[in-house]
């Protein structure tokens, strides 16, 4: 279970995150949604140690990680794909995916990547398939369509065996048909590995189809967050944020 509780980060006088406090069920599913500048990616960068919060608790199954370094934070189980794909352009899908194992288990040296072990390589093999790569192992990631770059962005986060993975905008960039894809893939291996899945995402569509729990954020405040059919019909954030066209829609 990941709980926030009291999470607060400003940038000079703007408070980008502001007394965030929220639950994060085991194997849920969730959008974080709002405005441009509502303070989303803040509230991201805070839980996996790219910011340091100014007050509050990250607790991931009751122990507090708020302030500790990234890569400690991902040790405890905290995986991210970013908004744009950070992935190295001139490895190939697989030797990307083995190169992540491999600094995973300790053995970073250039000889594990060329004859991994049988373990690195079921590792590396099961994101691939997991993230429907497996075809394109042989690809430079430099090669691949932007879809493509951003799915192995996430087998990058998945191969460490995250308890938790967020996702921030996954589908920015992307046409219609693209976007549909990534979300098919992503409710995919939610289903599949049975882990908490968080997502920025600003496609309404998407997020009221897909996500069973939507948190709105509005100047790094919650201002609402429950199922969709509480959401679409919530006065605040109507008001602030959707418009009408939600609401006439769920009223039908
Ligand atoms: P969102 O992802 O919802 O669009 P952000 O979290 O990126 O919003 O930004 C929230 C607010 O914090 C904005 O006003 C933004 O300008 C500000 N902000 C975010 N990151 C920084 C930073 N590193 N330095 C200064 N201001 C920042
Ligand atoms: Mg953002």
């Amino acid at each position: 279970m990941l709980e926030i509780r009291g999470l607060s980060k400003s940038f000079g006088g703007v408070k980008a995150t502001d007394d965030v406090s929220l639950d994060f069920a085991d194997g849920s599913l969730s959008a974080v949604i709002g405005p441009n500048g509502a303070g989303k990616s803040t509230f991201f960068n805070l839980i996996t140690g790219a910011l340091k919060p100014d007050a509050g608790k990250i607790l991931l199954d009751g122990i507090d990680l708020a302030g500790r370094s990234p890569p400690d934070i991902v040790r405890c189980g905290i995986g991210r794909a970013f908004q744009v794909a950070s992935i190295f352009p001139s490895l190939t899908v697989q030797e990307t995916m083995l190169a992540a194992v491999c600094v995973d288990q300790g053995r970073a040296g250039v000889l594990y990547r060329r004859f991994p072990l049988a373990e690195t390589r079921d590792r590396a093999e099961h994101a691939m398939e997991l993230l429907g790569l497996a075809d394109r192992r042989g690809r430079t990631a430099a090669t691949l369509s932007h879809g493509d770059q951003k799915l192995l962005d996430i087998a990058l986060a998945l191969v460490l065996d995250p308890k938790v993975l967020l996702l921030d905008e996954p589908t920015a960039g992307m046409g219609t048909e693209e976007r549909w894809r990534m979300i098919d893939k992503i409710r995919e291996l939610w289903e599949k590995q049975k882990i908490t899945v968080v997502f920025i995402e600003h496609d309404m569509d998407i997020v009221f189809k897909i996500a069973p729990s939507i948190v709105v954020l509005c100047y790094g405040r919650i201002l609402a967050s429950g199922p969709p059919d509480e959401i679409r019909r919530n006065a605040a954030v109507i008001e602030a944020y959707l418009g009408t066209e939600y609401h006439t829609e769920a009223a039908i």
